[in-house]
């Protein structure tokens, strides 16, 4: 069965194409500038043929039936006609609380992914006008599946999830925390089990997506009980450029010395993080550099980055009474050894002894353990593959089964 992936985003499109269940790409691209006076496309084939164009795209309709044009080209293309498609997953960013899985598209999700908008407005209307667009372009008989980065996090208990506002902050805006980076959290808790030899339902883990945005869960009989992104995806972990946690407080005490409240947002949200604090970039591989040549606040960021990551450790071990492992992914997961270093080191007394060869190897889309055989915790490097993902869970929900 041949299945399309579509990452939405304001101007672009990034898609995926797969043969289910082998899980194979079969095509990969992505569509740039959408609605800009010139628009960009280009893809590439797993046989290695490619295209790419230059011409005004103006909107998310005229995009996929772009893309359309570039699987069926003649010369470069993937298949010989789209009625090979069977259907289409979409990446969804808010589902809120009404979504727990994956879940074929139909007018009542469409109202739900636009009720969610307010809370994932740079994510949510370009993720449904995607949707919109895909079933014109394809048909009515192409199934649409959606999968949300908050999915997974739906089995958060009531006393993870609610803020200590007053409880009508919740009643009323439903204020409280959602995650997300959920089909990542997801997909290596299961892969880990999987490597592990463990049942998916019986794995206790604390996974960390580390990326530019980077968030932990904890994860207790394969299910979420924990993350650290909350309402928005600011919360938790030192970012890229977002805060993380940090005092709101400052917020009023920034509005006292003249901020305005966009101001603010924009600080938090895109100029601070790893590229605050170093004043140098956002990412890891520069600061590392830097680090290496004696920038003492590149130092400081990843330090204060890695002593992030440690604290969650500790408070979702508390949270689990102990885990099988602690998984790591994304890119700086994936590839940052010095990261993992710096995050893992002195937590012995916690059970997790890293073992610097096993560190040193494991980059590059490798996956396994980088923790000596004596660590009650073992320190798992899964990469990850959410476009992965939401093609599995579109085949199973087209074949009759359940995505999970
Ligand atoms: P996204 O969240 O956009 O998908 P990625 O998961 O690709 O991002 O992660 C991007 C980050 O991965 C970069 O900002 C960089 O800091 C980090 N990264 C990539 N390669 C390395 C490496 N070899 N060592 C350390 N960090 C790395």
């Amino acid at each position: 069965m041949k299945i399309l992936v579509f990452n939405c985003g304001s101007s672009s499109i990034k898609y995926q194409f797969y043969d289910m269940p082998s899980g194979k790409v079969i095509a990969k691209g992505l569509v740039q500038r959408i609605g800009e006076k010139m628009a960009d496309a280009n893809q590439k084939t797993e046989s290695g043929k490619e295209i790419k164009i230059q011409m005004p795209i103006a909107d998310h309709e005229e995009a996929i039936a772009e893309i359309v044009k570039m699987l069926t080209d003649k010369d470069n293309g993937a298949i010989k006609s789209m009625a090979e498609v069977e259907a289409c997953g979409h990446r969804v960013v808010h589902g809120g609380d009404a979504v727990s899985g994956s879940v074929l598209i139909d007018a009542k999700l469409e109202k739900i992914i636009e009720d969610f908008s307010d809370l994932a407005p740079l994510h949510n209307p370009p993720n449904l006008i995607g949707i919109k667009a895909s079933k014109k372009v394809l048909g009515d008989k192409v199934p649409q599946v959606a999968c949300f980065d908050t999915a997974f996090h739906a089995s958060i208990p009531e006393k993870a999830y609610l803020y200590a506002l007053p409880y009508e902050m919740y009643e009323k805006f439903k204020i409280r925390r959602y995650g997300f980076h959920g089909t990542s959290h997801r997909y290596v808790a299961r892969k880990a089990a999987e490597m592990l030899g463990i049942d998916k339902y019986k794995l206790n883990a604390i996974t960390a997506h580390l990326g530019n945005g980077c968030s932990m869960a904890a994860v207790k009989d394969g299910k979420s009980v924990d993350t650290s992104m909350g309402l928005t995806p600011l919360e938790g972990l030192v970012m890229g450029t977002r805060t993380g946690d940090f005092d709101p407080a400052i917020i009023f005490y920034l509005l006292k010395k003249g901020y305005e409240a966009k101001d603010i947002d924009g600080i938090c949200n895109k100029k601070s993080g790893l590229i605050g604090i170093s004043g140098l970039s956002n990412d890891v591989r520069d600061l590392e550099e830097k680090a290496k040549a004696g920038e003492k606040r590149a130092k400081l960021a990843l330090d204060i980055f890695a002593y992030r990551i440690k604290k969650y450790v500790g408070s979702y071990l508390a949270v689990l009474n102990g885990c099988d492992c602690v998984i790591v992914t994304g890119g700086i997961g994936e590839n940052g050894v010095t990261m993992r270093k710096r995050a893992f080191e002195n937590l012995e007394a916690l059970g997790i002894k890293i073992d610097d060869a096993k560190n040193a190897v494991m980059v590059g889309g490798k996956g396994g353990e980088i923790t000596t055989a004596d660590s009650k915790v073992k320190v798992l490097v899964v990469p990850t593959n959410e476009e992965g993902a939401i093609a599995g869970d579109t085949y199973a929900l087209i074949s009759g089964g359940s995505a999970n």
